[in-house]
């Protein structure tokens, strides 16, 4: 039986369903979720706003590597619900456009911003007892998570499921534009020289295609449970 609470990474390609099932396994066992890919939303849409990214997707790289320590980024919790602050402000509406979601792959293939990023995730989680979701928390955040998750689904079903969710917060998208943002920032995650996105060796493989939340949220208790009585 594990006495200490342990740390735990859920990895896996864009919106294949991870914060949700994060955020409910870290509720029901207690620990603390971080969604890290918020991390990587709030520091591209500061950079929009600053005008260091053109209406093109150019980068001005240089000039957001030097603003990253003016950047601060928290999380607060409301009930069920976490806001993402960027600076002070709640930014969690923001974060989730399309537009910061064209922008974010190659903001967070630039080497000084995972940097900088990962220590922000690395202390949020040093006493363990949380939950982490992203691209490369069980490679290289933590590495030594004592339980570990990779997931996967079809890009279409990704895709359906990230353009149903625009559209019950009311965004005009066009599903076509979806999973090519879908397919674009699985390529930019996969082929990045920075912790690029990789399934850990030693994680639990989870493919939620055809899988109710229910289902997928047993899995993960299951998975919990086993790797805490041993
Ligand atoms: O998880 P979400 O889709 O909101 O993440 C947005 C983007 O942030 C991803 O497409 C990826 O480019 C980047 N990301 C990352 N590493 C993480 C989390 C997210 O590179 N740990």
């Amino acid at each position: 039986m594990q006495s200490h609470p342990i740390t735990i990474a859920i990895d896996g390609y864009s919106s294949s369903g991870k914060s949700t099932m994060a955020k409910a396994l870290a509720k029901a066992i207690g620990y603390r979720y971080i969604d890290s890919g918020a991390m990587y939303r709030a520091v591209t849409l500061y950079a929009m706003r600053s005008g260091l990214i053109d209406k093109t997707g150019n980068i001005d790289v240089n000039a957001l590597v030097a603003a990253l320590p003016a950047i601060t980024i928290d999380f607060e919790v409301s009930g069920d619900r976490q806001y993402t602050i960027l600076n002070g402000e709640n930014v969690e509406k923001e974060i989730r456009s399309l537009e910061v979601s064209d922008n974010v792959s190659p903001v967070a293939a630039i080497p000084e911003v995972r940097h900088a990023l990962v220590r922000m995730q690395q202390a949020l989680g040093s006493e363990g007892g949380i939950v982490m979701d992203g691209r490369d928390i069980g490679t290289t955040v933590f590495p030594h998570a004592e339980m570990k998750v990779f997931c996967n689904a079809s890009a279409e079903k990704r895709a359906t499921r990230r353009y149903l969710e625009l559209k019950a917060k009311g965004e005009n998208v066009d599903y076509e534009a979806v999973l090519a943002n879908v397919l674009s920032r699985d390529h930019i995650d996969e082929t990045r020289k920075e912790s690029p996105l990789r399934r850990a060796d030693d994680a639990v493989d989870l493919d939620n295609s055809e899988m109710t939340v229910d289902e997928q949220n047993a899995f993960l208790l299951n998975l919990f449970n086993s790797i805490t009585a041993e």
